[in-house]
């Protein structure tokens, strides 16, 4: 479903990304795991066009992310065509950026409607199986600020899931979180996991890592070192990097 092919990012004199390839096939969950500074969130936005490569290609589904192939060149795509594009790939964050003066519902179906076209009655139905799928089910009519920390989060995953994306990025969707909010996030990404969703999943949760990782992808210094099952690289990391890495959190 994504396939990265030697990406390469730099900011100033730093090269963050010095040749990323990385696929990803339907379905599976990937896990980045790696230390500050490695490239990770990087490789993200690269993923979903919020920063623009130096070198090399994504592609998602088979469409090449800001590209398009046109009478056999390659061609930028336009604002508009990029905006589309993102469209298939759903991210959350650390920080949950739901709308404040919008109800939970609200928030949900926002972009779909606005942005999709769906007709509201088809949208507010989609985000009602949303919320239960997420454990919230009797929070349609909340205000985020009414919410813990924990089910603002499930909330950001629902809106992202009512693009109906291909693709979900996570970027440390928990590390905002108080320890004992952390738990039901995860169990709700695990559930998505299971249903089948492919998803890219930047966390420093080893726990989840371990139970709902099909692969996981250590990078370190803007390279990926090492990658395999999660019992390779978490019990018998080949890497001395890796080893390094994974022994501070033993
Ligand atoms: P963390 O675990 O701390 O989130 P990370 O692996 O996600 O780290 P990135 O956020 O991808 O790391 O950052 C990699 C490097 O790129 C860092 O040194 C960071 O300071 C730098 N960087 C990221 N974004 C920018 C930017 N917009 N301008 C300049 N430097 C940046
Ligand atoms: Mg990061």
């Amino acid at each position: 479903l994504l396939r990265a092919r030697g990406v390469r990012k730099h900011f100033g004199n730093l090269q963050v990304l010095n040749g990323i390839d990385l696929d990803v096939y339907p379905s599976e969950v990937v896990v980045l795991l790696g230390p500050s500074g490695s490239g990770k969130s990087t490789f993200l936005r690269c993923v979903n066009h919020l920063e623009e490569l130096d070198g090399g290609s994504i592609t998602v589904d088979g469409e090449l992310v800001g590209y398009t192939r046109r009478g056999g060149r390659v061609h930028e795509l336009s604002d508009r065509a990029i905006a589309v594009q993102r469209r298939s790939i759903g991210m959350v964050f650390q920080q949950f950026n739901l709308f404040p003066h919008l109800t939970v519902l609200r928030n949900i179906t926002e972009s779909p409607i606005g942005v999709l076209g769906e007709p509201r009655a088809r949208a507010v139905e989609h985000a009602r199986e949303l919320l239960a799928r997420v454990g919230l089910a009797d929070k349609a009519d909340a205000y985020p600020r009414q919410l813990s920390g924990g089910q603002q989060q499930r909330v950001a995953i629902a809106r992202a899931l009512a693009m109906r994306p291909k693709l979900m990025l996570f970027d440390e969707p928990t590390s905002a979180l108080d320890p004992e909010l952390v738990g039901e996030v995860l169990a709700t990404m695990r559930g998505l996991a299971a249903d089948g969703l492919t998803m890219i999943v930047v966390t420093h949760e080893i726990g989840f890592a371990r139970e709902a990782a099909d692969r996981v992808v250590f990078m370190e210094g803007g390279v990926i070192v090492e990658q395999g099952t999660a019992r390779e690289v978490l019990e018998t990391p080949r890497n001395p990097r890796t080893r390094a890495f994974l022994s501070r959190f033993l």
